[in-house]
């Protein structure tokens, strides 16, 4: 029966020759999950030849990893397992490449001791087939995201003065796993008062206050994928001073959300939202990159940043999520997630943008 891990074989095969390796061991947890469909990749690892893919774990998951690989499965025994470079190495004819970026010094280390080879580095293989999703995967993020959207929705008529921060985070997580997530896409960041100033502000014990911002940051995660939004909210009526912020936010991100498309590099995209800033004097306040891309992992290519080129293409997800954050008084965040097309970008997130005083 067809399945994905065939088209993507082919396509990493097809860079073994270019770096000269003749077989893969993917140990990378996402990597392993998109070639083989196994839901506990962290314990499991992918060996890639010229004509053979197995994934191997252990036998915790021998019902398990039946029931999801689409590739062949090999159950290590306990012996093996302690061995396991040995037994990998015995595996492959030529030459072994490793990811570079999954593996440990000591790991990399017990690899040439405990066998006469020295496996080549790899940086990227499967990353690269990653970054381009197919109909299929992009049908499981629009799903991901609007169940976000609709967690949003949900959580408008929950978020109140009196209200702790993590009781808000706790009720956007029940609702999104109550219908559907197998997961939240990472720790969900409510921050709100000058903790809104805190971009990574997970939720805290603090109580929600009247005329406080608060930045929610939050997306579900379907077989594997992430979704990722933010919406920053007012309770009560806001200070004219927050208000501007928020304007200055939501302008900068529409500009560079419509500047979104093929072919163009991420730098520039995020260039237009930090220009919007900076003619609101609050450039120096937007202190991280405009976005990145989602998928297995919730942090991915493409970056766009302010200090590195990146292409966007068709097929490849991004974020955009400009940021106000100052010190000791407040901040705001508006985050949508799009995919790139032919001819511009998909929205997956549809949530409101003006700002709404709950
Ligand atoms: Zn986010
Ligand atoms: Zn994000």
């Amino acid at each position: 029966m067809a399945h994905p891990a065939e088209a993507r074989l082919v396509a990493l095969r097809e860079q073994f020759a270019e770096i000269d390796i003749d077989a893969l061991l993917v140990t990378t947890p996402a990597n392993v999950r998109y070639l083989t469909n196994f839901t506990s990749p962290s314990d499991g690892m992918v060996l890639v030849t010229k004509d053979e893919a197995r994934l191997m774990t252990d036998g915790r998951y021998t019902a398990q990893a039946a029931e999801e690989s689409w590739l062949t499965v090999d159950i290590l025994s306990n012996e093996t397992r302690r061995a396991w470079q040995a037994y990998v190495s015995n595996l492959v004819r030529g030459t072994l490449g490793i990811e570079a970026a999954a593996m440990t010094v000591a790991e990399y280390q017990a690899f040439k001791e405990k066998t006469d080879t020295e496996p080549t580095l790899t940086h990227s293989l499967v990353e690269n087939l990653r970054l381009y999703k197919s109909p299929a995967e992009i049908a499981v993020l629009r799903e991901a995201a609007k169940l976000t959207d609709d967690a949003f929705t949900h959580i408008l008529e929950f978020v109140r003065s009196g209200v702790k921060e993590v009781d808000v985070a706790l009720e956007l997580e029940r609702y999104m796993r109550s219908n559907g997530a197998e997961d939240k896409s990472f720790d969900i960041i409510v921050a709100s008062g000058t903790r809104s100033a805190m971009p990574h502000g997970v939720a805290s014990q603090k109580v929600i206050n009247t005329g406080e911002l608060v930045t929610l940051d939050f997306g579900a995660q379907i077989d594997g994928y992430h979704a990722d939004m933010t919406r920053t909210v007012a309770v009560g009526k806001l200070s004219d001073a927050h208000k501007q912020m928020y304007e200055a936010v939501l302008e900068a991100e529409v500009r560079a959300l419509n500047a979104v498309a093929p072919h163009k590099d991420g730098k520039e995209v995020d260039a237009v939202a930090r220009e919007v800033l900076e003619r609101a004097g609050l450039a120096t306040y937007f202190n991280h990159s405009l976005g990145h891309g989602v998928g297995l992992n919730i942090h991915e290519q493409p970056a766009l940043s302010p200090v590195r080129s990146f292409m966007l293409e068709p097929n490849m997800t991004a974020t955009i999520e400009p940021g106000v954050y100052i010190p000791g008084d407040a901040g705001v965040r508006i985050e949508d997630l799009v995919v790139i097309t032919d001819d511009g970008f998909e929205r997956l997130s549809h949530s409101d943008k003006g700002l709404l005083e709950l």
